[in-house]
């Protein structure tokens, strides 16, 4: 039986929002079985749960809305919760952005292994997909097919001499995740960072905390990864697909996707009669799934 899984203890960290370029201080705290997470904006009083039905925005980041109130860019520290298999903790943030720290997972990692990880006395179900579901959109696409695993499948390809294409295929366990994933930070061109600014967004993005791509090779001093790019994708979709609610069993395969679509193949998952369920580890199903019931705490089920 694998159960749900808490932090050991409280930590934090302080650091500038990506688009705010203001200073957040972020909470993680434990917190009891099917809580989920959940990220409470202090300086408002409003609590945000992050799942689907809260997705608020998804322009260069994913922010997540409840009630008028919002937080942004959560997916990179949702990535690091997933892929290292919390399941339950309550993220405290006195402002409008989660930090930025890198621009990668690695620091929310650390911070992670610092508070250590607890199990809960409630079994860990998992969201298996049962049949391929896809979405599309001219060249992009996303598509969530039935494996044995938490598996991503990423290519991108853009128009620059540096980028043409890049691919990667891995499974998601806390150890590829913190040492294949985790670091891979965000990349931008330059020729985008201005019109960003201009619509005040990317006011905190620097060299310290994205790659940026200019018409000859990145400004940074070097890459983490040669493939980096690819990498921090798979880091993306990790996080997008953490809005699910529950832990994925089964593959994602994309194709120069982003956000709005790692978050619409997630919505047409739970939305398709059939296509996922409910099940614990290594055994049979226990409980059908549709969407509705994601949103509440599932019963425990009989053994
Ligand atoms: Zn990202």
């Amino acid at each position: 039986m694998i159960y749900r899984r808490t932090l050991r203890r409280e930590v934090a960290c302080t650091g500038i929002g990506l688009h705010s370029g203001k200073p957040v201080r972020l909470r993680l705290l434990p917190a009891p079985a099917e809580h989920g997470v959940r990220f409470a904006r202090t300086d408002v009083g409003a609590e945000i749960p992050a799942t689907l039905a809260h997705i608020g925005g998804q322009d260069h980041a994913t922010t997540l809305s409840h009630d008028g109130v919002s937080i942004g860019t959560v997916e990179h520290l949702l990535a690091a919760l997933s892929g290292l298999g919390v399941d339950d903790v309550r993220v405290e943030v006195d402002g409008p952005e989660v930090p930025v720290l890198d621009g990668s997972a690695a620091p929310f990692v650390i911070l992670l292994h610092e508070a250590g990880l607890r199990p809960l006395a409630v079994p860990r179900l998992l969201l298996r997909v049962v049949a391929p579901v896809e979405v599309r959109h001219g060249t992009k696409g996303a598509r969530l097919v039935p494996a044995d695993h938490f598996e991503v499948a990423y290519s991108i390809g853009f128009d620059h001499p540096l980028l043409r294409h890049q691919a990667l295929s891995l499974r998601i366990t806390p150890r590829n995740f913190t040492e294949a994933i985790a670091p891979a930070r965000t990349f931008g061109f330059l020729r985008e960072v201005e019109m960003l600014r201009k619509s005040g967004l990317a006011l905190g993005g620097s060299l310290e905390n994205a790659v940026v791509i200019g018409e000859t090779g990145v400004l940074n001093n070097k890459l983490r990864f040669e493939d980096e790019f690819v990498r921090h994708k798979v880091l993306d979709a990790v996080g997008d697909l953490a809005l699910l609610g529950r832990p994925l069993l089964g593959r994602l395969e994309a194709t120069r996707a982003g956000h709005a679509l790692h978050a619409a193949v997630a919505q047409k998952l739970l939305a398709t009669p059939g296509a996922c369920e409910l099940v614990a580890p290594e055994r049979a199903p226990v409980v059908g799934v549709r969407a509705k019931d994601l949103e509440g705490p599932v019963e425990s089920p009989a053994y």
